[in-house]
């Protein structure tokens, strides 16, 4: 399928480009043509009248664990440890494959149509993850959260991380690309040295990528000290977890030489305000980060301590927490803001044809909606997509050249299937 964008205002984050009254020609997946198009390549094509529109490249969720919709406002107001011990651990335990299919797809819609066209992914079940994020059409990396139970040194027979071989293997470029594979050790409090040293070797051998969150509470980084006579970014260092391209959620409580090493070792570190502040685990020291250089994404967390799968409002709340903790109103700018929920996400995965909208990049593109109330007059784009604009806004979400969602209809979702589903998932888990 071929489509126009006519008359579109973009934000391209290429370079901070703003391009006015633009053509935007989408063929095979990727943005194939930039500006006034010529007769030929408007035949055949679908014509999407953008005018009175603002177009972006699609966010990019850099921590997530989608199926959690399911434990949506379950557990609230406790503490990190009993929050997970206490409350989530046990539902997990009798989660089944259904329950993360229709988790999954609820978390899907919920997320094109609030903007976000990828997302990084960290759970279990993997396969009917998979399968939803096949059939809805958006891209992701997912990969399963790895958690030991054995003392080893020999987990040749762990079940997840054989799991985790086996879905790799079955999934990795999987969908026309748009799902790719990693290695998840949980954290460094429920994974053993021996159980990361041997989850670390099996990545080498298909060179995946690592997810693993990280230095997310003061409890996780003092133990970690007490233990093992180091920072948990140290840790995962001296185990040499940092020579695999690594996604590590939290950062919370790093220090100058943590970020020095993230930094050093090209570490991405997912910057989660909502669940950081909900779960009281304290708020990363981002402006410091990315003036060391550390490239530094954007994520929800899980919908169970956030409690939505919004990205605008992380971008809110990444622009407004570091100006008001530091008492400084230049911490943090809005394009800063963006930026962590587009390039530092596609930076993320390695990809640079992703986060941007340019000729040759994927047609991974979001269309906002600028004639409400709350965003008029349009002073600054920039500002209006950090400050102002909310999920809602988005009026259209396109992934690898196709629509998935156009004013308010999903078109690769049957939403009454997954009411559905969640209904009965949530009747028998709950
Ligand atoms: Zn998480």
């Amino acid at each position: 399928m071929k489509y126009v964008f006519k008359n579109a205002m973009i934000l391209t984050m290429n370079n901070g480009d703003i391009l006015k009254s633009c053509d935007v020609f989408v063929e095979n997946g990727v943005i194939s043509a930039l500006g006034s198009l010529n007769t030929e390549q408007l035949q055949g094509a679908k014509i999407i009248d953008a005018s009175g529109k603002l177009m972006m490249p699609g966010l990019i969720n850099g921590h997530c664990h989608v199926p959690m919709t399911l434990l949506r406002n379950y557990a609230d107001d406790m503490n990190l440890q009993t929050w997970l011990f206490d409350h989530i651990f046990p539902v997990e335990e009798r989660l089944q494959g259904e329950d993360i299919y229709y988790g999954s797809l609820l978390g899907i819609m919920e997320m094109i149509a609030s903007g976000t066209t990828c997302f990084i992914d960290m759970y279990d079940h993997m396969n009917e993850l998979a399968q939803a994020v096949e059939e809805s059409g958006i891209r992701a990396q997912l990969s399963r959260g790895m958690i030991n139970t054995g003392d080893g040194p020999d987990f040749s027979a762990d079940a997840r991380l054989n799991e985790t071989i086996d879905f790799y293997k079955r999934w990795n470029g999987a969908a026309n690309g748009r799902i790719t594979g990693a290695f998840a050790p949980h954290a460094i409090y429920t994974c053993s040295p021996a159980y990361i040293n041997a989850i670390l070797e099996e990545a080498q051998k298909y060179g995946a990528p690592i997810h693993v969150h990280l230095d997310e509470t003061l409890v996780e980084h003092e133990d970690c000290l007490k233990k093992y006579g180091k920072t948990p970014t140290e840790h995962l260092y001296d185990l040499g977890v940092f020579g695999q391209k690594t996604v590590a959620a939290h950062c919370v409580w790093i220090t100058e030489e943590d970020i020095k090493i993230l930094a050093d070792n090209k570490v991405t570190m997912t910057h989660n305000p909502s669940s950081n502040l909900k779960l009281a685990s304290g708020i990363a020291p981002i402006p410091n980060a990315l003036k060391m250089g550390v490239n530094v994404a954007l994520g929800t967390d899980g919908a169970s301590s956030n409690n939505n799968l919004n990205m605008f409002e992380e971008i809110n709340l990444a622009a407004l927490i570091h100006k008001g903790v530091n008492q400084d109103p230049l911490l943090i700018n809005a394009m800063e803001a963006l930026k962590m929920a587009t390039v530092n996400g596609a930076t993320a995965l390695g990809m640079d044809n992703l986060g941007v909208i340019k000729v040759g990049a994927k047609a991974d593109i979001i269309l906002i909606d600028m004639d409400k109330p709350h965003l008029m007059p349009v002073h600054n784009v920039v500002s209006a997509l950090a400050y102002s604009v909310q999920g809602s806004d988005v009026c259209l979400t396109m992934v690898d050249g196709e629509i998935l969602y156009d004013n308010g209809e999903f078109k690769t979702i049957d939403r009454e299937k997954v009411s559905f589903g969640i209904k009965k998932c949530y009747e028998r888990l709950f």
